[in-house]
């Protein structure tokens, strides 16, 4: 089989080294260039499936000016491809601007499906999985980590965050004193020996965490339940409108002809009018 020159974006194990895919070792085996990371991790993976490839260094900091030497690669009619330290490359790895220059390029970018921790966490989790949001690290500063919760909080689908062992408490802290009693899973060294799933309410699991210290070692996956939605909560293009019409209208009126198109309650509008300070100096 010869390949077609193109970027491979081929995932790798996130622990346990057989979590690889048949095609991904053969296009491991067959391209001509593998750009990594750090390429001596990567080197340690290659020796095991006893592959001799050349690798390539790229990283956070070098891969806008590499991606320009990558492209005339296969330009030139080389195959290249694209791993990370581990699981899918360009899920908080390196690879976007790679993959963003090649197809403004027009160089085929061919995804090979495996590994990703985010997936694998939420395939055992016990949430819901129909929909997620996938939220990669929070930010480090701990105001801006306890802006992004707060801002995540009417968030209804389950929510997905890579975090630091070091960080782990602090979080959990913060997600205790905002989420309370939302279900939060931890899901800790994936694949691994010390594979761990634990799943309790935010404020107890913060208890469990500080247990022992060995429960926030290795990597981690962090999963919240989404906000349950709110049953009475008004549609925001129903406030949109209620909004556009007191412009013009008395509030009473507004909520009625609201309540109308968007077929809610009238009194819930004229309520929402009122605690928005909507202006009603002018009712009849
Ligand atoms: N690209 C990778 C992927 O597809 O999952 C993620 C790379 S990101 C730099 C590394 C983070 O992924 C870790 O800090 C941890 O949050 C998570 N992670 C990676 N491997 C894991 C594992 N075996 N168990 C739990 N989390 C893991």
């Amino acid at each position: 089989m010869q390949l077609i020159p193109s970027l491979y974006i081929v995932p790798t194990p996130i622990g346990n080294l057989g979590d690889i895919t048949r095609r991904a070792v053969e296009v491991l085996g067959m391209v001509d260039l593998i750009a990594a990371e750090d390429t001596r991790h990567s080197a340690i993976l290659l020796n095991h499936l006893d592959i001799k490839a050349s690798l390539f260094a790229l990283h956070d900091h070098n891969e806008q000016q590499k991606a320009d030497v990558l492209i005339a690669k296969v330009k030139q009619g080389l195959s290249v491809a694209l791993i990370s330290d581990a699981g899918t490359p360009l899920i908080s790895d390196p690879g976007y601007h790679l993959v963003t220059r090649c197809r403004e390029a027009g160089v085929r970018v061919v995804p090979l499906p495996g590994p990703c921790a985010a997936i694998t966490a939420l395939s055992a989790a016990g949430l819901p999985t129909d929909r997620f949001a996938f939220e990669g690290f929070l930010p480090a500063k701990e105001k801006a980590r306890d802006d992004k919760l707060t801002e995540l909080l009417g968030e209804t689908r389950t929510l997905v965050f890579y975090e630091a062992p070091r960080r782990l408490l602090d979080t959990m802290a913060a997600i205790a004193r905002l989420y309370g009693e939302r279900q939060v899973v931890v899901a800790r060294e994936l694949t691994k020996t010390f594979e761990t799933i634990h799943s309790l309410p935010a404020t107890d699991m913060l208890t469990w965490l500080g247990e022992d210290d060995n429960r926030c070692r290795g990597e981690i996956v962090l999963m919240l339940a989404g906000a349950r939605p709110d049953p009475d909560a008004l549609p925001p293009e129903a406030l949109r409108t209620l909004a556009l019409l007191q412009k013009e209208l008395p509030l009473k009126k507004a909520a009625a002809l609201t309540a109308e198109i968007h077929g809610v309650k009238k009194n819930a509008l004229y309520k929402e009018g009122l605690a928005r300070g909507l202006d009603c100096s002018d009712e009849e």
